[in-house]
């Protein structure tokens, strides 16, 4: 036989006791190949198998655990022998007890007369002895052991596939923690794991399984999740020391008196978040490290102002800026926003459009080539290759989480090396999460709103009620407000039971008769798009009916009424971004969700959307709601064994509190104490890039 290291955690599954060439290839499908992985499938959740009772102590309320002597067993056929009927007789003193048994035959070899059996189930008064129907058992020659892998304790209940039982995977687990526990090795530091009060790592993965109680189960549990969390945040800490790499080149220089002038001569007074913000950005800016800043504030809290401040700073200090929006509708919102604010100071700006003629496109790209325009704005037309700067100093993504990473890093790079990077993002990000995904970024928070804005009353009509709801918009429009009719689709045919943008528009030329109103939706070209939108804001057009294109950054202060076509069918995120769109001026505003919703999760979503304004807490709700999975896929991937980003935010905190110790101290990870650390990292890293 192979020789073993006793240090390792690599030895394959075939190895160890109990675990022949069948069962290697049913822990194979559950990617079990090592004795590491089988430390690392975590139990679901455990049974609480204890006391070990006699016969007179059972209670038959709930699955007990009985140990007792076998005393007799019989085997009845029933139904010309289809079906085999399995009794055994268990007694204590002049207490019995039935264990019944269908179609197992075998188990007259297993229920010896003279034999102990433990039984693990629910026992029912048939009168006057107990009877359990399908128990779980262990049988033993002589009296039965206090405590097993299987009774006696908090019992582990394992995820399973076919083929596999509970009882033989849990003893193939409780064998290989007794004999290879010192296999086991501790990573942390003796004194961090003090400072942080951690238990170590053998006894962790001992307690996960099989738990002494309550509280050393919770021990454990706080270890692997720490430790889980721990590695990720030390890759998102490594990888920010990268992206902070000195870049002298980057260093703005420019009078911050300057950026002062042109904030003052804004049609208003910033708000206080929002001038934290801009400070914060300039004092990056000024410095060799690219700054790598995520700016978060909720819809309307007036982040353009925030992005046109340093966009003018880049200008100022001798560089040119990039700004990325994922909508047409919503790149030129903003390119017209810049041009109101920085043209009177001097600075030429242009617009890219994915859709325009090849000529102007190339017109685009020589001038910024050659430095004639100083700030550019666009959607991922702007990310092509043929766009090049002469000397890009800062790159702006609106709306960031419409981007995967990959388009963020383009644009990051676009000039050839790390440029100062704001990212701006209205979609509330719960702080657990925050610190997952943008862990690597600095946060600033645009918090507040914009001094005299009315507020917004949200209201959730059934179907029925549509006429009269729109009516009421009626009577807005009357008033000379504007609004918006929101649908999930363009046209009717992808989803049954949902009203499409197209009939929407149909019914609403009949309940708004005698106002303008206008279709927009995302298959329209841009050109149509944004006369449209333009006419909105002109105010010509009063009822905006369409489909999510508005979602983001789209900002008509005048539009005072929304209606949410088939609310069920948004996402509490994304219901909280559509509301946004109103509220933005000095009157009060109403959202109204017109749905049917009738399944309990609807309900609840749509419930509590009407009950919360804040989108920090929406966000958190969001996560609790949907749980934290796909949460994590809404805003990027990533996947936790154990630690449950809802449940476990303090965890992660202590965790990335840690992570940064470490890197400030030690970012090489090169001393002795934290090679395990080093090496576990590099492990980790290997898994997961292999297939
Ligand atoms: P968002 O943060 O959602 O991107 P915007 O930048 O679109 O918000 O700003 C929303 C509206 O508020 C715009 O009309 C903008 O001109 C206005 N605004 C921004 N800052 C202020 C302020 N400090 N006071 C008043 N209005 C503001
Ligand atoms: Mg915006």
């Amino acid at each position: 036989m192979q020789t073993l290291k006793t240090q390792e955690l690599d030895i394959p599954v075939r190895y160890l006791k109990g675990v022949g060439p069948e069962k290697e290839k049913i822990l194979k499908k559950l990617d079990i190949l090592s004795l590491e992985d089988l430390f690392f499938w975590f139990p679901r959740r455990h049974e609480n198998r204890q006391p070990l009772k006699s016969i007179s102590q059972i209670e038959g309320l709930d699955k007990e655990c009985v140990s007792a002597k076998i005393e007799s067993r019989s085997m009845l056929r029933l139904g010309h022998g289809r079906l085999s009927v399995f009794k055994a007789l268990l007694r204590d003193g002049r207490n019995t007890l039935f264990v019944v048994y269908y179609h197992q035959t075998y188990l007259a070899q297993v229920f010896k007369p003279g034999a102990y059996a433990v039984l693990y189930g629910k026992a029912e008064k048939k009168g006057r002895h107990f009877e359990m129907i399908h128990p779980e058992y262990e049988i033993f020659s002589g009296a039965a052991l206090e405590k097993t892998a299987h009774h006696g304790r908090l019992v582990p209940v394992y995820p399973l596939t076919e083929d596999l039982t509970q009882k033989s995977l849990r003893q193939i687990i409780f064998d290989a923690l007794e004999n290879h526990r010192e296999n086991i090795r501790e990573f942390l530091p003796e004194k961090a794991r003090r400072v942080l009060s951690l238990c170590d790592v053998s006894f962790a993965l001992t307690q996960i399984h099989f738990p002494d109680n309550e509280a050393s189960y919770q021990r454990a549990y706080n270890r692997l999740v720490f430790d889980e969390f721990f590695f990720l945040q030390l890759d998102i800490g490594l990888k920010r020391l990268q992206i902070r790499e000195n870049n002298p080149e980057m260093v703005h220089g420019a009078p911050l008196s300057e950026v002062m002038k042109f904030t003052e001569s804004l049609p208003f007074e910033l708000t206080e978040g929002q001038r934290n913000a801009v400070r914060d950005i300039l004092s990056d800016m000024q410095t060799s490290q690219p700054m790598n800043r995520l700016v978060q504030g909720d819809v309307g809290s007036g982040k353009t102002a925030v992005a046109a401040a340093a966009l003018y700073y880049t200008v100022l200090s001798g560089f040119q800026g990039a700004l990325m929006a994922p909508t047409e509708v919503l790149a030129q919102q903003l390119y017209l926003n810049l041009i109101r604010f920085l043209e009177p100071n001097g600075v030429r700006i242009g617009y890219l459009a994915q859709e325009a003629s090849a000529q102007d496109k190339s017109r685009i790209y020589q001038e910024l080539a050659l430095g004639g325009l100083s700030v550019v704005v666009g959607t991922h037309a702007l990310l092509e290759e043929k766009v090049k700067f002469k000397n890009l100093g800062l790159a702006v993504v609106d709306e960031q989480h419409k981007f995967g990473v990959l388009q963020r890093e383009t644009l990051r790079k676009k000039s050839g090396k790390n440029s100062h990077f704001l990212l701006m993002t209205a979609t509330p990000i719960p702080q657990t999460l925050a610190m997952t995904l943008y862990g690597d970024m600095d946060v600033s928070v645009v918090a507040g709103r914009p001094k005299g804005r009315g507020i917004v009353q949200t209201l959730w009509f059934q179907n029925q009620e549509r006429r009269s709801v729109y009516s009421w918009c009626k009577k807005i429009l009357e008033e000379g407000g504007q609004a918006f009719v929101v649908c999930p689709l363009v046209d009717a045919k992808t989803m049954r039971g949902v009203k499409s943008a197209s009939q929407v528009y149909e019914e609403a030329q009949e309940f708004l008769s005698g106002f303008k109103i206008a279709l927009l939706h995302g298959k329209m070209k841009s050109q149509e798009k944004s006369r449209v939108m333009r006419q909105f804001k002109e105010g010509s057009i009063l009822a905006l009916i369409s489909t999510v294109v508005v979602e983001v950054g789209v900002d008509v202060p005048n539009a005072r009424f929304m209606i949410i076509e088939n609310a069920e069918k948004f996402g509490l995120a994304q219901l909280h971004q559509l509301r946004g769109r109103v509220g933005r001026g000095a009157g009060d505003s109403h959202c109204v969700l017109l749905s049917d919703a009738a399944s309990q999760e609807s309900v609840q979503r749509l419930e509590s959307f009407v009950e919360t304004e804040s989108g920090f807490e929406i966000a958190e709700k969001d996560l609790v709601l949907r749980g934290a999975g796909d949460g994590q896929k809404q805003h990027g991937f990533l996947k936790f064994k154990i630690g449950d980003l809802a449940k476990d935010s303090e965890i992660m905190k202590k965790a990335k509190k840690a992570a940064d110790a470490l890197i400030e101290k030690d970012p090489q990870l090169a001393a002795p104490e934290h090679g395990l650390i080093k090496e576990k990292r590099q492990k980790r890293n290997q898994d997961r890039n292999s297939p």
